[in-house]
């Protein structure tokens, strides 16, 4: 079957009981056995029967089943959050005294992640620049434990080449990580790119209009050691697994996951375009546009189709701020590929916490808004977003 197929026909692991025709969400926080021998089985992981919701429930089993069948994972991972994801992820593969080699460019909380919490445990984080190999390569010496990598930054729409980070990764046989939150598994092959892990925020592509926060972990089985520290340790002690209900959301998100992205990168490079020609627009950041930077590499690996995640530039902080006062069917509101179109100033609001000289280095621009592009007519959107670039820039 195709994947839009096997969106919504995988099967359940076990027939329900009424033969509904979407998987019931089991509510049930603890499950019960027909004996001690049984009961010993499942708690000691000799059989996957759920035992107990903090660990294992069918309703997010399911979920997790679907993800693999789309993404060629051998093991899929679904937690409460992105950020639940990513910690149990890194908690995983680093120790004491390790470093990863990341980007500059990172989501916020990813960033103080690295920077504040790991740090705390005796890790360092060595930020440079992904898409210069050389510099890579300057960055990873035997004490570290991993590359991380977004594969579109956010709000810089930086794209690193995944191909050649992954050579660098294998040469000192250490995994590479990405998070692919901005384009949905879906539209790439992260094993043939040279993806070790996946990690996901679903809250946004997947969850199908923001119903749901959730994070997956996609894991192509190539280092079994952290693999079995992600089920066993990280979801077991550091809890985070994601909840029947979100699961329950998510999986109905799934099925409609790529008609979505479709509608949505096709809105949103119109936008885009549309954009590059109103007046008072400085420029703007889309990889779908040829004038960008990484339209050529873009394309090579994700596909055709950018996203929906737009940026553009006015001509001063003020302006944003008019901007986004001005708006009258675009939200002001944070997340990512809601069914509703989206607006935020990133450096003011997401980056906000973080100094001047952190927000430089970053490249987060006062100047940049962030767009993130719904399922509504893309001419009303665009007339929106035209009459707040006038009301700003007049
Ligand atoms: N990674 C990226 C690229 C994001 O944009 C976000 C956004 O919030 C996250 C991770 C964190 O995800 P969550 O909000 O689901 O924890």
């Amino acid at each position: 079957m195709k994947e839009t197929t096997r969106a919504i026909h995988t099967p359940y692991q076990r027939r329900d009981a009424y033969d509904a025709l979407q998987m019931p969400v089991y509510h049930a926080m603890a499950f019960e056995f027909d004996n001690a021998a049984v009961m010993s089985d499942a708690f000691c992981g000799r059989t996957n029967a759920p035992d107990y919701s903090r660990v294992l429930n069918p309703t997010v089993t399911h979920f997790e089943e679907i993800v693999a069948s789309l993404s060629g994972a051998k093991e899929v991972s679904a937690f409460t959050s992105g950020m639940a994801a990513i910690s149990a992820m890194l908690f995983s593969t680093v120790k004491a005294g390790q470093n990863v080699v990341s980007s500059r460019h990172l989501f916020g909380n990813t960033y103080l992640l690295l920077t504040n919490t790991l740090r705390r445990f005796g890790v360092e984080a060595r930020l440079t620049d992904l898409t210069d190999s050389k510099l890579v390569e300057k960055a990873v010496d035997e004490n570290t434990a991993c590359i991380f990598l977004e594969t579109v930054t956010n709000p810089q729409t930086e794209v690193a080449d995944v191909r050649e980070l992954a050579k660098i990764a294998k040469k000192h046989g250490i995994p590479l990580i990405a998070d692919t939150t901005m384009i949905p598994f879906t539209q790439f092959d992260g094993e043939k790119m040279g993806l070790d892990f996946q990690v996901v925020s679903s809250t946004k592509y997947i969850s199908g209009g923001a119903t749901s926060l959730g994070g997956l972990i996609i894991d192509y089985g190539h280092f079994p050691e952290i693999s079995r520290l992600i089920k066993k340790d990280a979801v077991f002690n550091l809890g985070g697994y994601m909840t029947p209900h979100a699961a329950y959301m998510q999986t109905l998100g799934l099925e409609t996951l790529k008609v979505r992205y479709e509608r949505q990168a096709d809105s949103a490079l119109r936008i885009a375009q549309m954009l590059e020609n109103t007046p008072g627009v400085e420029s703007v950041g889309y990889p779908g546009l040829d004038s960008h930077p990484y339209h050529k590499l873009f394309n090579e690996l994700y596909g055709d189709r950018a996203g929906a995640m737009v940026t553009f530039d006015l001509k001063d902080e003020e302006s944003c701020y008019k901007f986004i006062n001005a708006l009258k069917l675009v939200h002001r509101a944070t997340n990512l590929f809601d069914n509703r179109s989206l607006a935020i100033h990133p450096a003011s609001t997401i980056f906000g916490p973080l100094t001047e000289e952190e927000r430089i280095a970053m490249d987060v621009k006062p100047t940049t808004i962030r767009l993130s592009i719904g399922l509504e007519d893309v001419d009303d959107i665009y007339a929106d977003l035209r009459q707040a670039i006038e009301a700003a820039t007049e």
